[in-house]
């Protein structure tokens, strides 16, 4: 038989003697107790497994939760796969129709399940329908590649970024908590050319990304510095940050807190949490005749108490 073939036979017969058990109250409390017991065992918490896999979509082995479909034999499969299989059953190709599977629902609905996270250190446990919003904000969820150059797909927790970075990437790697950086263009009029730099600061323990880039802020054209922390927002707001660059007695001067990189690059440029440059003014720091970028970034970072 199909991988899903019992499961709702099963299920149907779980629920009428979950039906007795209310019939049966106040009657006899040991017969309930007996009934309730043996439920227990089969979706409480030391044997899930069995109802996890009456759970397993027979086609794509994700969790199933509601909606659940079945065919009108019975066989189950999640919402996306029912999209997928253009109305036909998988497993008999009978019409699917548009069948719920409510005990199964029921029984999704009921179970307690650990954070997919688990194996990255998350312990926490959840209903079902929390567990999918806890997901999307767990801290041990993997991180995307900070990399803002390019559409780069790479996850994971902060240790294998931080390789990738340096490997993948070939950001440089520093040590410190003070900034000493020069970016140097010779063409600082292409600014569509976007120009990203990364660089990776390791202090505190902890690393730090220093982006650098041009772009266009409404009209003007810009340059702009930011920090982001490779870690949790939480955490990135223990620290403080400050940006200098200057030249011929100006100076512009920025203080912050470093960003979380759960915020993407590109909304933390957009959102200006950063030092920004107008390119007239980078010019005029950058001396010469105004063909070449020459800017000195200079900063620090450090834990407030
Ligand atoms: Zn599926
Ligand atoms: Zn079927
Ligand atoms: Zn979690
Ligand atoms: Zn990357």
């Amino acid at each position: 038989m199909a991988p899903g073939g019992g499961v709702c036979k099963e299920v149907i017969e779980l629920y009428p003697k979950l039906a007795n058990c209310d019939i049966s109250n106040g009657k006899s409390e040991k017969n309930i107790k007996k009934i309730s017991n043996g439920v227990g065992e089969k979706h409480g918490m030391p044997s899930t497994s069995g109802v996890h896999d009456l759970l397993e979509c027979p086609i794509c082995r994700n969790l199933m939760y509601p909606p659940i479909h079945q065919c009108p034999n019975g066989h189950t499969l999640c919402s996306n796969c029912k999209i997928r299989v253009h109305n036909s059953c998988p497993t008999c190709r009978f019409e699917l129709g548009n069948i719920r599977c409510l005990a199964l629902e029921k029984v999704a609905e009921s179970l307690e399940l650990p954070c997919r996270y688990q194996n990255l250190g998350c312990a926490d446990i959840f209903p079902y329908y929390c567990k999918l919003k806890h997901e999307q904000l767990c801290r041990y969820r993997p991180y995307a590649c900070p990399y803002a150059g390019s559409e780069c797909s790479e996850t994971g927790d902060i240790e294998t970024l931080v390789s990738h970075l340096r490997d993948d990437h070939k950001v440089d790697m520093h040590d410190g908590c003070t900034f000493n950086h020069r970016y140097v263009k010779s063409n600082p009029h292409e600014v569509e050319n976007a120009t990203w730099m990364l660089t990776v600061f390791n202090c505190f323990g902890r690393q730090f990304c220093l982006h650098f880039e041009a772009f266009q802020l409404g009209m003007a054209p810009v340059y702009m510095a930011f920090l982001r922390f490779m870690g949790e927002d939480c955490e990135a707001k223990k620290f403080t940050y400050t940006l200098e660059v200057g030249g011929y007695c100006r100076k512009l001067i920025w203080q912050g807190v470093p960003r979380s990189i759960r915020d993407s690059h590109k909304k933390v440029r957009d959102s200006q949490d950063g030092l920004i440059i107008p390119r007239n003014m980078a010019l005029f720091f950058s001396g010469g005749n105004r063909t070449e970028l020459k800017l000195r970034i200079t900063g620090r970072t450090w834990k407030e108490e």
